[in-house]
């Protein structure tokens, strides 16, 4: 197995709160990974450390070989990191390929000519695409609906190129056809060789997905498994299940 992101021991506090306690988390390229925990088990804080929203305390974190554990958050998502937001934020007057044509035309291609404005139209279609949302191409963003701007934000995303996409809760609050759309939409990018780490509160779908479950409890990693053992795991049905 070839590592692609590593943990390494990482701590994070919060003035004299321990958020994260040796946290150690070793993930392979390719692999589906779910993240589980009650709230306030430090998934998001474990996220924001490894995009580089929050620095570390103690502990180191490696991405494809690298020491990532200073880097600014743009200079890992250079290195293709990339992660979904729970409440996207699309600029709502602009349509929905707009939306991705902007970073497109100017983190990807750089230069806005009409050459690499076509070059992103076309990127920008393929990605649409492999969201399904093609059809909403031209539908201004402020009109789609929570599964569409759901898609949006993976499309927003996976336009950066990554090898790692961490996905925070895009599933939350939709219905179960919608949720198996959007874990169909992810089961096609791993296909595609984007290792996926999903933090999901919808233990169904982190089961169907997760070829491995991490469970978090009070900032510690109390299992991590393949998915039935760690949701037979008693220490997790307690803290987690609450039976
Ligand atoms: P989860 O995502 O699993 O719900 P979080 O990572 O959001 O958990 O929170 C873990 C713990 O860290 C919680 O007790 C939370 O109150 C605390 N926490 C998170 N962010 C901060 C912050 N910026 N300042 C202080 N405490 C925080």
């Amino acid at each position: 197995m070839t590592s692609l992101l590593k943990v390494d021991n990482v701590t994070k506090r919060f003035g004299g709160f321990t958020a994260l306690t040796d946290v150690n988390l070793d993930i392979a390229k390719g692999e589906r990974l779910g993240l589980i925990g009650p709230n306030g088990s430090g998934k998001t804080t474990l996220i924001n450390c490894i995009s580089g929203v929050l620095p570390i305390e103690a502990g180191a974190i490696a991405f494809d070989g690298a020491d990532i554990s200073k880097l600014a958050t743009y200079r890992r998502a250079k290195a293709g990191l990339a992660r979904t937001f729970q409440i996207p934020k699309p600029f709502h007057s602009m349509t929905v390929i707009e939306n991705l044509m902007v970073p497109l035309e100017y983190i990807v291609h750089r230069l806005v000519d009409a050459k690499n404005q076509n070059a992103a139209h076309s990127e920008a279609s393929d990605l649409l695409r492999r969201v399904r949302l093609a059809d909403r191409m031209s539908a201004p963003a402020g009109q789609l609906s929570q599964v569409e701007l759901r898609k949006l934000e993976l499309a927003r995303a996976v336009a950066a190129r990554p090898k790692l996409l961490i996905c925070d809760e895009a599933m939350a609050g939709l219905a179960t056809k919608e949720v198996h759309e959007i874990l169909d939409i992810l089961m096609d990018l791993n296909s595609s060789g984007i290792t996926i780490v999903m933090v999901e509160h919808i233990l169904q779908a982190v089961m169907r997905f997760s070829q491995r479950i991490v469970c978090l409890t009070a900032g510690r990693i109390i299992c991590d498994g393949a998915p039935a053992d760690v949701m037979a795991n008693p220490e997790v049905r307690r803290a987690y299940l609450g039976s």
